[in-house]
């Protein structure tokens, strides 16, 4: 149980996160756990519409990727085994036209910004454009005061520990923190903070009260 007063702290930070990010177009939403997470996202996504995913620890820690694969949606399920190095491309590609795109994201600022780094490319470009809806989910540990918080977070913590996940041959994932490396293993290429949303409602923030993904 945490003790009252960092609740109370925690709980004016999620305020003006939401109150931020409801400034900049978007709509925000906090759950206290995965029930209620998933209670949310049966109230926003329609059933048969087609969702897709963003690479994400979260959306496996919150149970979402399995509760995706209910048979509730058209799920493009990018984590399916046995899928060739082209089929995922596929994936990829078919997300742009999806009804819903989930995602989690690296860092979102109690300015309402949202600020991820990708390697690929391919989930920050379907949060900026193609999906008609993109819910992104993130528990407490992701919200920063601002983009140089952000950006301190992503070198000491989400990049390095992306890396040693990914078993990548970077500085950061033997020291812990990031050297800006010019590695050919380098995971950190493109780096996207959205400011606004000009289709009011199309991006979604669902703020869980917990700990998830890194
Ligand atoms: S730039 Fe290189 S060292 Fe820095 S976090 Fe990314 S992969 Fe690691």
């Amino acid at each position: 149980m945490m003790d009252k007063n960092v609740l109370w702290n925690l709980e004016k930070r999620v305020e003006r996160t939401i109150k931020a990010l409801q400034n900049n177009n978007m709509e925000a939403y906090y759950v206290s756990d995965e029930d209620e997470l998933k209670n949310k996202l049966c109230e926003l996504i329609k059933e048969d519409s087609t969702v897709s995913v963003g690479g994400s620890m979260t959306l496996f820690e919150a149970g979402i990727i399995e509760f995706l694969r209910s048979g509730k949606y058209k799920f493009l399920d990018r984590y399916e085994e046995g899928l060739t190095p082209e089929q995922v491309k596929n994936i990829y590609r078919q997300t742009f036209f999806a009804d819903t795109y989930l995602s989690s994201s690296n860092a979102i600022t109690e300015q309402g910004e949202i600020y991820n780094i990708d390697g690929n490319g391919n989930r920050v470009a379907a949060m900026i454009y193609g999906p008609d809806q993109v819910i992104i989910i993130v528990g407490v540990n992701k919200i920063v005061k601002d983009l140089k918080e952000g950006e301190e977070r992503l070198e000491r913590i989400a990049s390095p520990i992306n890396a040693k996940r990914l078993n990548k041959n970077t500085p950061c994932a033997k020291i812990g923190y990031c050297m800006d490396c010019n590695s050919e293993d380098r995971i950190c290429c493109d780096y996207v903070v959205m400011k606004r949303q000009r289709t009011k409602g199309r991006i979604k923030v669902i703020i869980v009260g917990k700990e998830l993904g890194y």
